[in-house]
């Protein structure tokens, strides 16, 4: 895979799957706007790499907030000049885990705001740039939750099922215009937001781990490998698709966690 010469933004990008994909997109050629509403954690990814030698800025924003997000891209143009890569991927999980019957509209709402607004407004504001520009590549982060229920889970299976939803029509949107639009589903990788990277947790990881066919958990890494693949000139061929990249968990007819 080569991203040289491109440029990329990466949304959820100070941390986790966004911060790795981040890292290797970099480690690939390109140039990277990191683009994250936690401003310590940004400043911190933004050092972390330039330590290592990378051509990469941050930009604070809430990705659910269309005047933040008309400014992520306006700075991405005047910083590179064009915006080659996409990587919608901020996401959160809902405080509230249970049943959807019990489940607070606020918990819902913000879900939605962020997970399915977020994703929205990001496509909004880029596709015209990369139409413009005579192309690109937008990769957008749904979930395994995107295939099927995870009790407890509502508005994040919710709002997983929509990104998957708004993947597809932009694709079909967009395809004539040479911007291509992929989703990757992640299964159970280690990041803060899974709450799986804590000694704490080691016991639900090991539960976990045992369901996935893979026998293990998925790391950061493995994401970005699949972001970068769709990213590239390598997939220029592929848009519209639901990734899973998730050990085979959604192979087996037990995916429900
Ligand atoms: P993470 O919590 O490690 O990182 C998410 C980043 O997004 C954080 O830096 C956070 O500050 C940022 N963010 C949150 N809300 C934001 C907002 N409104 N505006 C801008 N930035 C915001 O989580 P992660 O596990 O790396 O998750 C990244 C994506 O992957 C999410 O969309 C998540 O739903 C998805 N995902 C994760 C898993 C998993 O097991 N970790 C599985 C499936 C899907």
């Amino acid at each position: 895979m080569d991203l040289s010469g491109k440029a990329a933004i990466v949304t959820g990008g100070a941390d986790g799957i966004g911060l790795a994909s981040a890292e290797r997109m970099a480690q690939l050629g390109a140039r990277v706007m990191l683009v994250d509403i936690d401003a310590d954690k940004l400043d911190a990814a933004v050092s972390r790499m330039k330590a290592l030698g990378h051509e990469v800025v941050g930009q604070h924003a809430d990705v659910s907030d269309e005047g933040d997000v008309r400014a992520y891209v306006e700075a991405a143009k005047s910083h590179f000049g064009r915006i080659d890569g996409f990587f919608n991927n901020a996401g959160i999980i809902p405080r509230y885990y249970g049943v959807l019957w019990d489940c607070p509209a606020d918990d819902f709402d913000r879900t939605i705001a962020v997970n399915v607004r977020g994703v929205f407004l990001g496509l909004k504001y880029v596709i015209p740039v990369m139409i413009a520009q005579g192309g690109g590549a937008i990769v957008n982060t749904a979930s395994m939750g995107a295939a099927g229920g995870i009790p407890g889970s509502s508005p994040y299976v919710a709002s997983k099922h929509a990104v998957v939803g708004l993947t597809k029509n932009a694709a079909l949107e967009a395809a004539t215009a040479k911007v291509r639009v992929n989703a990757v589903l992640p299964g159970n990788i280690v990041t803060r937001m899974s709450g799986l990277g804590t000694p704490g947790e080691k016991a639900n990881q090991e539960r976990l781990a045992a369901m996935v066919p893979a026998g293990h958990m998925g790391m950061p890494s493995d994401i970005a490998e699949a972001v970068c693949f769709l990213m590239s000139d390598a997939a220029t061929y592929i848009t519209g698709i639901e990734l899973p990249v998730d050990g085979g968990i959604l192979a087996a007819s037990y995916g429900n966690m």
